[in-house]
């Protein structure tokens, strides 16, 4: 079953909007398989965003990722990857379409509320970069026959 990783980033956890962003994935029909709230190191934002290294943007944004807790999820269901990133919108909150995640609650491209994954290979990568195997839980929802 496909999967990805999300995390709430620190202006999406002091702006109490945790439950709605949850809620949101929910709703839409995927399955919660992981979650923790942590106060990520150096060395995990740094790994996280490795790709970004060479960006001007890249010490201010790991400053930003270390600089308060963030909520770490895995969602799994059909499509999961493509899905969560049209549900949280374009990088620029300025730009993201109103209904999304970035689009209602931002205004500013570096306190973007939530990381997606893009693609199912970066979701592996940072599945495995931010959980052990153990802390996720593997479960199906118990849906009436007619629901599923
Ligand atoms: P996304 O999070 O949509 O996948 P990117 O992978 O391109 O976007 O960038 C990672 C994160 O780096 C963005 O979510 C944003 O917080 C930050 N970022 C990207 N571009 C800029 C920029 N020009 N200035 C400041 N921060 C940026
Ligand atoms: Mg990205």
């Amino acid at each position: 079953m496909e999967r990805t990783f999300l995390a709430i980033k620190p202006d999406g956890v002091q702006r109490g909007l945790v439950g709605e962003i949850i809620r949101r994935f929910e709703v839409k029909g995927f399955t919660l398989v992981g979650l923790k709230l942590i106060h990520v190191s150096r060395e995990l934002a740094e790994r996280h965003y490795d790709v970004h290294r060479e960006k001007p943007f890249f010490a201010g944004l790991v400053e930003f990722i270390t600089s308060g807790p963030v909520v770490a999820m895995v969602w799994e269901g059909d499509g999961v990857v493509a899905s969560a990133r049209k549900i949280i919108g374009a990088t620029n909150p300025l730009t993201a379409e109103p209904g999304t995640l970035r689009g209602d609650y931002g205004i500013s491209i570096g306190r973007n509320i939530i990381h997606g994954s893009d693609a199912i290979e970066t979701a592996q990568r940072e599945i495995a970069l931010w959980f052990k195997e153990e802390e996720l839980a593997s479960w199906q929802p118990c849906l009436a026959p007619w629901l599923a």
